[in-house]
């Protein structure tokens, strides 16, 4: 029984109608085929797998790169009373049995998983069980390593098809050029699939590049003068500090948000800007993903980013809900020089790359020959100071040796506190009986979270404090001492990222670098700097620049932008143009012509060719044009 798509996103999210390409892509992927969407940011690509797998029976997998992504995805099914969870590479094991029995046998509509979990055996051997009715591939680009965020597990899903084999795959991207949508295809070794792309322009996104010696003068000006809420990338945590600071001086109301503020600082942060009670976010990279608020009127970066897929991917975080805004880039000549110069120290030397690779075994006490499949938590700070390094040099090593294959790195994940009770209610209760100093904590806990014995719940450490007047040690103290009576489970918070090693420790020269892990890698970090810079310079329309990148030649020119506004070219629209001008006298090609000097020629042509075959436009024996308007 499969229900209508229609029905389906009336009824779970209540809106009225599809976007462009979304309806065609759900059919597709309900007719079994597999599928290859390229979508803007914001175009609704989640909608493009959720809708099939809600009309048809049996679950979904889908497969994502980030815990910020899953856990906003599955918490807004949750919202719609759809049953969802993650699976990630920061949760125990006996959490994750839990988790692969539901979507076994507990009805459960969506599965998220990391890429990392894919070819564990835990994992395997019960997706194999599941009633799997879509495998959906979000962020698809990180597959590539053509893609500016390869991710090497990633690699592991074409893998994972075989025990499911019938199963389509649908796969989903805003940011692939040409050469990372072929490599998709081939990658996930896609079946003959039906491919959209819909078109990355956005036509209320007005692009803007300022050549600015002072940007944080220009900063406050846009920010009055655009007013509403905004985004302000900076690119380091000193900068988006003081950056806040200064707008706040300014009576602009900014907070500011990077990678190094806690987790429920955080979460407060996005909560109150979501809500606008500041209006501007200044922030590093590290926030946007899985954002989405609708009214975000500009998007400012004082600096350009490393490459022109995260600035696309950044910039279309503004204007979600269609109305006019601002996606500004400062420059200048100094700026760009040092970060070309930083790009290049970013690249440490292959005999460095080896060095990390000693460290991190000494780091956790491995032994010359062993560390096979063994997972550690992985503190960077901690071990950047022990050997002296830079952080991002330690990350760029880690993934030169990930790319490589000695290695695996899951994203540091920030999980919150959970609980599960080992015990049936029963002997819960003797064991209460038995240790009465501990009666009242569990009675605490039944009380105040639902569901302790079927599976983990997020515990809050400092509620629990205020209620038994403990302080919050002691309240870490006790649980832990009730998992270890094995009474209870109890998983502590975690930000760190986990390392898996794939090889036992190898010896120094016998290490391996490949060049797809490391010249060829670096290469293409230059060609997409390279292409950022070209978007500086470039002189033409921003959004055509774009689209073309990104493999869209057939873009017209946005009218909007900071060039096309310069050259007084309007968005137009040449149909209503050629229409309005037949309409008032009949003219021949070169009238017309003539009459639409800003529009270009090809595209009226174009245009107009278009409008003889639907026979609304008929040439009569002197050549002149009429407007008939017979389309039906
Ligand atoms: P993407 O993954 O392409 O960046 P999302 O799937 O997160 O985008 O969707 C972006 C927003 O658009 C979400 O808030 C979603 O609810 C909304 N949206 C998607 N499709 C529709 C639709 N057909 N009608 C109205 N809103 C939609
Ligand atoms: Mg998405």
């Amino acid at each position: 029984m499969q229900a209508e798509p229609l029905e389906i996103l009336e009824q779970y999210w209540g809106f009225t109608s599809f976007r462009p390409k979304q309806s065609d892509i759900i059919y597709a992927v309900m007719l079994g085929q597999d599928t290859l969407a390229l979508m803007p940011t914001g175009g609704g690509k989640s909608l493009c797998f959720q809708v099939p797998a809600l009309a048809k029976e049996g679950i979904c997998v889908v497969i994502s790169p980030l815990v910020a992504l899953m856990k906003d995805q599955v918490d807004r099914l949750k919202s719609m009373d759809v049953r969802a969870a993650y699976i990630t590479a920061a949760q125990s094991r006996k959490e994750i049995d839990h988790l692969l029995d539901s979507a076994i046998y507990g009805n459960m509509k969506f599965l998220y998983v990391s890429p990392e979990r894919l070819k564990s055996e835990l994992f395997i051997e019960r997706f194999k069980k599941m009633p799997v009715n879509l495998i959906a591939v979000d962020e698809a680009h990180c597959i590539s390593q053509w893609g500016h965020d390869f991710r090497p597990a990633y690699r592991e899903i074409s893998g994972i098809r075989e025990h499911h084999p019938n199963v389509p795959i649908i796969a989903v991207t805003a940011s692939a050029t040409p050469e990372v949508a072929d490599d998709i295809v081939e990658q996930l070794e896609l079946n003959a699939p039906a491919r959209f792309e819909s078109s990355m322009v956005r036509k209320n996104l007005n692009y803007v590049v300022l050549d600015e010696v002072e940007p944080l003068g220009r900063l406050l000006r846009a920010c009055k003068r655009i007013g509403g809420s905004g985004i302000v990338y900076a690119p380091t945590r000193k900068q988006v500090r003081a950056t806040a600071e200064f707008l706040n001086s300014h009576g602009i109301q900014a907070g500011y948000y990077h990678a190094g503020i806690d987790a429920a600082t955080k979460e407060k942060l996005q909560q109150d800007w979501l809500k606008n009670k500041f209006s501007v976010m200044v922030a590093t990279n590290a926030f946007g993903m899985g954002i989405d608020k609708p009214d975000v009127r500009f998007v400012v970066h004082i600096q350009p980013p490393q490459n022109l897929e995260n600035y696309v991917q950044e910039a279309g975080r503004a204007g979600r809900d269609g109305d006019e805004s601002w996606a500004i880039l400062m420059w200048n000549t100094k700026m760009v020089e040092r970060l070309t110069s930083q790009l290049h120290d970013r690249f440490s030397p292959k005999d460095q790359v080896k060095d990390t690779y000693h460290q991190l075994n000494s780091f956790f006490q491995i032994a010359f020959a062993a560390g096979l499949n063994e997972q550690f938590t992985f503190d960077l700070s901690a071990f950047s100071k022990q050997y002296d390094r830079h952080p991002r040099d330690v990350y760029f090593d880690i993934e030169t040796l990930e790319m490589s294959g000695y290695l695996s790195m899951s994203e540091g994940a920030m999980l919150p506190s959970r609980v599960m009770f080992q015990m049936q209610a029963q002997e819960l209760y003797n064991f209460q009986v038995r240790n009465e100093q501990h009666d009242a904590f569990i009675r605490l806990l039944l009380r105040t979270y639902g569901g302790l014995f079927e599976t983990y719940s997020r515990i809050d450490e400092h509620f629990l404090a205020r209620k038994t007047g403990w302080s919050t040690g002691q309240v870490r103290e006790t649980l832990a001492r009730l998992d270890n009576m094995q009474v209870l489970s109890y998983r502590p918070r975690t930000e760190h990222p986990t390392i898996t090693f794939l090889t036992g420790r190898q010896q120094k020269e016998n290490l391996i670098i490949p060049p797809e892990a490391y010249e060829e890698r670096i290469e293409r970090s230059v060609s997409r700097w390279e292409a950022m810079m070209r978007y500086l310079h470039h002189d033409g329309c921003r959004s055509h620049f774009v689209a073309t990148y990104f493999g869209d030649e057939e873009s017209a020119l946005c009218g909007v932008c900071d060039w096309c506004r310069k050259e007084k070219i309007v968005a137009y629209d040449v149909r209503e143009l050629i229409k309005e001008s037949l309409l008032s006298a009949p003219t021949d090609l070169s009238g017309l012509i003539d009459q639409h000097s800003e529009v270009p020629r090809e595209e009226i042509i174009t245009q107009l060719n278009r409008s003889m075959d639907d026979g609304e436009v008929s040439r009569d024996e002197e050549d002149l044009l009429h407007w008939t308007e017979e389309r039906n």
